[in-house]
């Protein structure tokens, strides 16, 4: 084990920033983080053990335990749990014998629960060693479980079904199709890689950002930054070296745009990393990837080589002197808070994806301390075509405050799951009729994720936008039949429960405390009191430090804006207190977990 171990320590020349890499390797070296290996990472890299145990207990998909030849983590997310998830959750347990978070005794299969994976346009899905195996029922999953138990590769367990994609490369091993319905002027097919670059080095830096300031684009990933003026801030920021980040761990459940992007027009998202790289001055981009993509990992890297062959990066990039960049992967290793750009930059450096205290912002200490433009897949992509035919172009789409397009990810209860490309100005209702979802058959639509909004259909009239209702463009379409506060707002908030970093004491607890209230209305042991202390307690965690905590309330808070009557037909009326003990059920559950009879 020293020597596999070593080797991995020493491909990546014992670098400690580089942690995560190694500890991905040595996972997938052994199929776990045995105690020894992590005992000789932290010699090597001279760390000490615990602060390599920190990272390790970080993230969902490392395991200092054996998890299993194989590996199934099946996505149990609300748009996942709308389309049978249940079903196929029971079947790989009656089949496999086990319940989740357990391994079957031969040490064959472990079964694991996770967060949305970025598939839901074609849920059930779940990632089985790395490989994405998506629309499943209890017959495919029956199949599946049988393979397994014929030692099958997990690559030889599923036909490749490239649908209509294109720009596919064979090192794709999966059978997720990416449904693009709607292609507008960024995601256009007749992008032809050079073409962007060729005309920026005929510009100064200077002028490029010039722009990118003229087109007016903002951060596509939901915060809407503008671009041209972050860029400008890095390249006027001291700094030996500088840094383009791509974030592409698009972790806010029902966000799968990314995943298309990066499958369907890597190309542009990579020149878009090298206009950035321009444009401030730096010499490495790194485009992180969260590790539910880790199937992409291949394609993308051949694409990353192509790119090199043809001087698109490296050094002196078409013949333009001093003008060197070029382009690594990192992998994330399963932790939604590393959308967060402080805490993405964090895990490059291979510790736990902590959001920083700001300021001092990216662009001034980013990675390594350095000045770090941080931007989203699409941002990048955007900017290749605002080099290509100027801000003013860009400035012709969409309206004042929210220029150019944006690629949304609807799912749900719709017939055309996918990813449309749209001019801003749009209202939910055009999305309904664009996704085929009758307007009577929908009672609610999630508008970006769960940190975004629930709303309800008397709002489908509203624009998205900046001037309105900005998204970082995730719409769950949620049909009549669905029971919101069970089916949504219970499933977001215990996954914000999951995904605080617990940094903060009150981003620690208060999710907690509004589930268990949630949980009491459901009971229907809720009284009125419960529901004004889910209200206050949703605000105070509006003052938590980053972006996860200040938007954990928000599927609580919206839903009782929006919905507030089913909050109230499930409160007991004429009662001011209940603790929400119930004696009965309990001494039902003890008996059941001791195995004695209960005489209730
Ligand atoms: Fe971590 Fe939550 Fe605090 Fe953000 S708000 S730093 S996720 S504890």
């Amino acid at each position: 084990m020293k020597t596999a171990v070593r080797k991995v320590t020493e491909n990546y020349g014992k670098d400690k920033t580089r942690l995560m890499d190694i500890l991905i390797d040595t996972q997938s070296e052994f199929g776990y983080i045995p105690r020894e290996a992590t005992l000789q990472i932290a010699e090597d890299l001279g760390m000490s053990e615990v602060d390599v145990d920190q990272t390790i207990s970080f993230y969902h998909f490392f395991s200092q335990k054996p998890t299993g030849k194989y590996k199934i983590y099946l996505n149990t997310s609300v748009v996942a749990n709308m389309m049978g998830m249940k079903e196929v959750a029971a079947t790989f347990q009656k089949e496999l014998g086990i319940k989740f978070n357990e391994v079957t005794s031969d040490g064959l299969v472990g079964l694991f629960e996770t967060s949305c994976i970025g598939m839901n346009d074609q849920e059930p899905a779940a990632i089985i060693n790395n490989r994405i195996f998506t629309r499943l029922t209890p017959f495919r999953v029956k199949e599946v479980v049988r393979d397994i138990k014929e030692g099958k590769d997990v690559d030889d367990m599923f036909v490749q079904d490239y649908g209509d994609g294109e720009n596919r490369s064979d090192l794709i091993k999966s059978v997720v199709s990416n449904n693009i319905r709607k292609i507008g002027p960024v995601l256009e097919r007749n992008f032809k890689p050079g073409q962007a670059i060729e005309k920026l080095i005929k510009l100064t830096p200077e002028e490029v950002i010039e722009e990118v300031k003229r087109s007016n684009i903002r951060g596509r990933g939901g915060a809407g930054f503008p671009t041209g003026l972050k860029w400008e801030f890095c390249r006027n920021a001291k700094g030996e070296k500088k840094y383009i980040f791509c974030n592409a761990d698009e972790g806010e459940p029902g966000t799968f745009k990314d995943r298309v992007i990066l499958t369907e027009r890597p190309r542009l998202l990579l020149e878009g990393m090298v206009v950035a790289g321009y444009a401030v001055g730096a010499t490495e981009g790194i485009l992180y990837v969260r590790y539910e993509y880790k199937y992409l990992q291949q394609h993308l890297e051949s694409i990353l080589e192509a790119a090199r062959k043809a001087n698109y990066l490296g050094k002196n990039i078409l013949g333009k002197k001093g003008f060197n960049f070029d382009i690594r992967i990192q992998f994330g290793a399963g932790a939604y808070v590393c959308g967060e750009e402080s805490a993405l930059i964090e895990s490059a450096e291979g510790k736990r994806g902590e959001p920083r205290d700001r300021p001092p912002f990216p662009v001034e200490k980013g990675y390594l301390d350095m000045p770090t433009v941080v931007n989203n897949v699409e941002t990048l992509c955007a900017a290749v075509k605002v080099v290509l035919n100027g801000g003013e172009w860009y400035k012709s789409f969409g309206t004042t405050e929210s220029t150019g397009t944006k690629v949304l990810s609807i799912s749900g209860d719709c017939r055309f799951p996918g990813v449309y490309e749209v001019e801003w100005g749009f209202s939910v209702t055009d999305i309904l009729d664009m996704a085929g979802a009758a307007k009577e058959d929908v009672q609610a639509v999630q508008v970006g994720g769960p940190s975004g909004a629930i709303i309800a259909p008397n709002e489908f009239g509203r624009i998205l936008g900046y001037e309105d209702l900005a998204t970082g463009g995730s719409l769950i379409i949620i049909g009549n039949k669905r029971d919101i506060l069970s089916d949504v707002v219970l499933n977001f908030t215990e996954f914000f429960i999951d995904e605080s970093c617990g940094s903060c004491s009150v981003c620690r607890i208060v999710p907690t405390l509004l589930r268990n209230k949630l949980v009491k209305v459901l009971n229907a042991r809720g009284v009125q009191k419960d529901i004004d202390d889910m209200y206050e307690w949703g605000r105070i965690l509006r003052a938590s430090r980053c972006g996860l905590g200040q938007t954990a309330a928000n599927p609580v808070l919206s839903s009782l804006k929006n919905f507030r009557n089913l909050y109230e037909e499930k409160i007991q009326k004429n009662k001011d207190f209940d603790s929400g003990f119930d004696l009965n059920n309990a001494v039902k559950e003890s008996c059941k977990a001791t195995g004695r009879v209960s005489n209730i």
